[in-house]
């Protein structure tokens, strides 16, 4: 029997056939998921998971898809929507547990009502929570790894219990890749009062609604910062203020941002970021690195631009 016909004997009532995905991504780009798996909660994603591994098909996790870039063929095999998994409660006045699909700004708004501290800067970053601990979002200096307690996370077969040291957390970077899925986390906060809270996420959407104010569909940044430097100054700097793809280009206002000005493609997207990183080395001798993630078949350019070959890492540094 075919692998679909297998995975809707066992998982019909949360599964769903050649899902078009552009409308869940920030950017409103891809094609179809040709299967899309929603999980009712933790224990049906953990066995949904362990049987994808056992039955070798290929998966993917979409979180809130603000940070994604999906291709325009689609994505083969099954992609994991974890929209279901909202759980949210505050613990003994101290801990918040939040299931990944869980909007981060409901968390944001839940630390701080519970008057704990340590999320309020990230107030206004999209997305989900279990997306935010993948990439480890952030502002201001202040990232979700640093309130993270632990997490229960599938990996090799299995759901368990990952501490917080287990992530590795890094700027833009956890140890949650290929075959990791965060699908429950806990997370505490220093007590501060909820009316301070409030306004220094105030502060925060205003500063984010002045420097990020693009027109058009985004992903937020493109392209990590190098250290010391900042990835939008070095783009400027190149000369692609305003450089433009198809309905690709690079927002007026903050140069590390990409907008969908209509009817952009992805390959119109991997083709405008390709030529940002090539005058950003012409002019700077820096090689920019994605933040963005790709989901999806990738062709040459994309390979190129996402999963480039140690060798032209090198070479370029
Ligand atoms: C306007 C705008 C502003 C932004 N500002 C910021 C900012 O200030 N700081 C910042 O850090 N980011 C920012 N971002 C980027 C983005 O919002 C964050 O990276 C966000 O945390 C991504 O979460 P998501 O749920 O949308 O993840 P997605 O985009 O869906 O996924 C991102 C990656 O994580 C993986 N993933 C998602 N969920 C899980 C999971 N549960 N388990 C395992 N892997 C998973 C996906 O496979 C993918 O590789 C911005 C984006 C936009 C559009």
């Amino acid at each position: 029997m075919a692998w679909r016909a297998r995975l809707l004997q066992e998982f019909a009532a949360i599964c769903a056939v050649d899902v078009p995905l552009a409308a869940r991504t920030s950017w409103n780009i891809g094609g179809c998921a040709q299967v899309l798996a929603s999980p009712r909660d933790v224990a049906e994603a953990g066995r949904l998971l362990a049987w994808l591994e056992r039955e070798q098909i290929a998966w993917t996790v979409l979180g809130g898809g603000s940070n994604v870039l999906i291709a325009d063929a689609g994505v083969s095999g099954v992609v994991l929507c974890l929209e279901r998994l909202n759980r949210l409660e505050v613990v003994a006045g101290t801990t918040v547990v939040a299931g990944a699909g869980c909007h981060l700004a409901r968390l944001v708004a839940a630390a701080a009502a519970a008057g704990l501290g340590g999320l309020e800067h990230l107030a206004g970053i999209p997305g989900s929570v279990g997306g935010a601990v993948t990439m480890n979002a952030g502002a201001h200096g202040q990232q979700i790894g640093d309130v993270l307690v632990s997490a229960e996370v599938f990996s090799a077969g299995s759901v368990a219990t990952w501490p917080r040291q287990r992530f590795d957390f890094a700027y833009r970077h956890s140890a949650v890749d290929t075959g990791a899925v965060v699908l429950q986390v806990v997370v505490a906060g220093a007590p501060v009062a909820a009316a301070e809270l409030r306004r220094r996420s105030r502060a925060v959407l205003e500063r984010r609604r002045v420097s990020q104010a693009v027109a058009g569909r985004s992903a937020g940044s493109v392209f990590k910062n190098p250290p010391g430097q900042s990835a939008w100054r070095l783009i400027a700097a190149a000369g692609m203020r305003a450089a433009r793809v198809g309905a690709a280009q690079v927002a007026q206002q903050h140069c590390n941002f990409i907008v969908n000005l209509g009817s952009a493609t992805s390959a119109e997207v991997v083709e405008l970021m390709s030529r940002v990183q090539a005058a950003v080395v012409e002019h700077s001798g820096i090689l920019l690195q994605p933040e963005v993630r790709f989901i999806g078949t990738m062709d040459t350019a994309a390979r190129r631009l996402f999963a480039p070959p140690q060798q032209m890492l090198e070479s370029r540094e």
